[in-house]
């Protein structure tokens, strides 16, 4: 039953780097009414949780922990007047800017002008990553073991395996040496560390031994983690002696909401579908941050959530071009996805560029292709983590075009 009804201009789910951003843009825009709504009872996002700098270097001009960096976030929405709602968990999202939300109160709905999607990344769990054995205490994601560090104060293991290798993994190793924990050994599934060079030598900077083409087989332990079996290229099954199991990374967005909602979603972001404004298929939706792609980091979700944030408040005065029909981008193996998946003629001043992340390392010829032929290419060498940007401004589309194909033609020098 819903308790309360509240309006806004613009109402913004999640208080992250993105959505704090936002609303503080807006306020600055000049935008009477708006409010996020966070689930959690503080606002700030992830960087609550990372105990570690570097953030806010461009946005403050100095290197700042994860917590300073959310407390200035904090301190900045407040001061531009955002009414922050706290203990706000939106549970369903209505057609027009129609949310619902769960809240200390009771259930209330919300009704706003336009909605900003921002609820963030989180790293696949345990339960779908289809590990084996046992089910002991001690096998969690670098969030949690963040959180029990320097949240809570805890530390849940103190000789654990960690499994991945994406920048995640190094921040989470960083963490655990601050505190006094000594991992046993880091593994990786691929055949090289995720992490760009030199960052991938810091395992062993940090005397922990590091395992490429190595997966983790089953967990063994009765109340608390005693071991993990482990097998690498030789294809022999190991004992590994620990007593905890750090999964880290294998991000995907937040988008349980879109899922259950009338927005489209795209299946290889695992993000709601948008425009080069930022806008969902529903125009009263837009979204940024990580929720859009797995994932950036927090100053890019800062400054994507600004830049959409600024494209929603001259949308309440001066609509920006219809959304439909739109340039629809597909999007062929290895290139796992792409960021905006619809685009909107003229191309205009929403955002500068199509992200485009690839499934597995691959270097060629990297091509949009429309109705007349090539639009857009350039020679690349593709790694899963590493963002790949195309400029918008250099998609030379043809008037009338409906759908852009973007492919990797793999090893072949660049056409004259
Ligand atoms: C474990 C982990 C470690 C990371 N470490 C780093 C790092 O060291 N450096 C770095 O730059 N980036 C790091 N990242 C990336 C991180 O996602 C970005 O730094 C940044 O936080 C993204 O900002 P965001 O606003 O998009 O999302 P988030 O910071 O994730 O914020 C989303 C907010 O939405 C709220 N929310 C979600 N669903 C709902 C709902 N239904 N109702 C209301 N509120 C909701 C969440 O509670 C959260 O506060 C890490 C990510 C993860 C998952």
């Amino acid at each position: 039953m819903i308790e309360s009804l509240l309006d806004y201009d613009v109402a913004i789910i999640g208080a992250g780097p993105a959505g704090l951003a936002a609303a503080i843009e807006l306020k600055h825009q000049g935008v009477a009414r708006v409010a996020v709504l966070e689930r959690d009872a503080e606002a700030g996002g992830i960087p609550r949780h990372c105990g570690h700098p570097p953030f806010g270097m461009r946005e403050y001009r100095r290197v700042l922990s994860g917590p300073a960096y959310a407390r200035r976030n904090v301190e900045r929405a407040r001061a531009a007047g955002v009414e922050l709602r706290l203990r706000h968990s939106v549970v369903a999202l209505g057609e027009g800017g129609v949310i619902d939300a769960a809240s200390p109160e009771g259930q209330v709905r919300i009704v706003a002008k336009r909605v900003l999607l921002a609820t963030g990344a989180r790293e696949t769990p345990r339960s779908t990553r289809l590990i084996s054995g046992d089910r002991p205490f001690g096998v969690i994601n670098t969030g949690a073991l963040q959180s029990y560090l320097y949240l809570e104060r805890l530390k849940p293991f103190s000789r654990p395996l960690i499994v991945g290798s994406e920048l995640v993994a190094l921040s989470a190793l960083l963490s655990c040496r601050r505190t006094g924990i000594k991992p046993v050994l880091m593994i990786e599934q691929a055949e090289k560390p995720l992490a760009r060079w030199p960052l991938a030598l810091f395992p062993r900077l940090c005397g922990v031994p590091f395992e490429c083409s190595t997966r983790l087989e089953s967990i063994e332990g009765r109340e608390r983690v005693e071991a993990a079996w482990i097998r690498g290229s030789d294809e022999e099954l190991r004992r590994i002696d620990c007593d905890g199991v750090l999964l880290t990374g294998r991000f995907v967005p937040e988008s349980s909401l879109v899922r259950l909602s009338h927005l489209e979603l795209d299946a290889g972001s695992g993000g709601p579908m948008i425009d080069q404004y930022g806008r969902c298929s529903d125009p009263a939706y837009f979204a940024a941050g990580n929720l859009l792609r797995p994932i950036e980091t927090a100053g890019w979700s800062y400054r994507e959530g600004r830049r959409i944030a600024a494209l929603i408040a001259r949308d309440l005065t001066d609509p920006l071009p219809r959304s439909h029909p739109g340039i629809r981008l597909q999007c062929l193996p290895p290139i796992r996805f792409c960021v905006p998946q619809r685009l909107v003629t003229p191309i205009g001043d929403g955002l500068a560029h199509l992200q485009l992340r690839t499934e597995r390392p691959a270097k060629g010829i990297l091509s949009v292709r429309g109705s007349a032929g090539v639009v857009w290419q350039r020679q690349v060498h593709l790694l899963p983590e590493r963002r790949i940007l195309i400029p918008l401004d250099r998609l030379r589309l043809a008037a009338g075009e409906s759908g852009l194909t973007i492919e990797l033609e793999e090893n072949r020098e660049r056409s004259r």
